[in-house]
């Protein structure tokens, strides 16, 4: 099972696909948490994605391409992966399409989190002081810029998985085991 998980920062893709990686055995794929590694190793990946980052903007699509593509190449994803903020352009999703089907595999489902964006603020405002800011784009300001990110080049990656049907929609607005729950429920029914 390949799937992705979809959804504004701070929805709490990272919390959910931790989850599903136990109870599926499934490969997490988080592109931010691969380019924070590449940034503390200070590779020449990290280099060139240190200040996007810090920015709020996506790094290139051809960078984070080749780093997927490179990625899923490794044996932990042979039994399925989870993608957590990968693809967040329509040239991303158009991409990984390619790289699949070359593969003969094929994205199973899109769970999009959805959360209402004062949730968020609050969230980020709360993960910036519970972490002491260890994340560069952890502060309000950078998220309000990512957040304009997400509407102008995320969002509309939507309808692609939708002409698919392979996109479904979860409230993230419940409580962590609320929103697995829901997960939980969308993949016993399609996947
Ligand atoms: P995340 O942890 O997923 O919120 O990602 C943190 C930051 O890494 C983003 O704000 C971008 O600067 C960069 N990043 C992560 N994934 C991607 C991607 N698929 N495309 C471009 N930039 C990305």
């Amino acid at each position: 099972m390949n799937l992705i998980l979809f959804g504004p920062p701070g929805a709490g893709k990272g919390t959910q696909a931790t989850r599903l990686k136990e109870t599926h055995g499934l490969a997490h794929l988080s592109t931010g948490d691969m380019l924070r590694a590449a940034v503390a190793a200070g590779t020449p990946l990290g280099k060139e994605a240190g200040a996007i980052m810090a920015a709020g903007k996506l790094v290139s699509d051809e960078l984070i391409c080749g780093v997927v593509a490179e990625r899923i190449e490794e044996p932990d994803c042979a039994g399925g992966f989870i993608l957590d903020g990968f693809p967040r352009t329509v040239a991303q999703a158009e991409a990984l399409d390619a790289l699949l089907a070359a593969k003969g595999k094929r994205i199973d489902a899109v769970v999009e989190i959805k959360v209402d964006e004062a949730a968020l603020v609050a969230r980020i405002e709360g993960r910036s002081k519970e972490t002491g800011g260890a994340r560069a784009d952890d502060n309000v300001e950078t998220l309000k810029k990512r957040l304009d990110v997400y509407r102008a080049q995320t969002a509309p990656i939507l309808p692609f998985y939708e002409a698919k049907g392979v996109l479904h929609t979860v409230d993230g607005m419940g409580s962590i085991d609320e929103v697995t729950a829901a997960i939980e429920g969308v993949l016993a029914e399609t996947v």
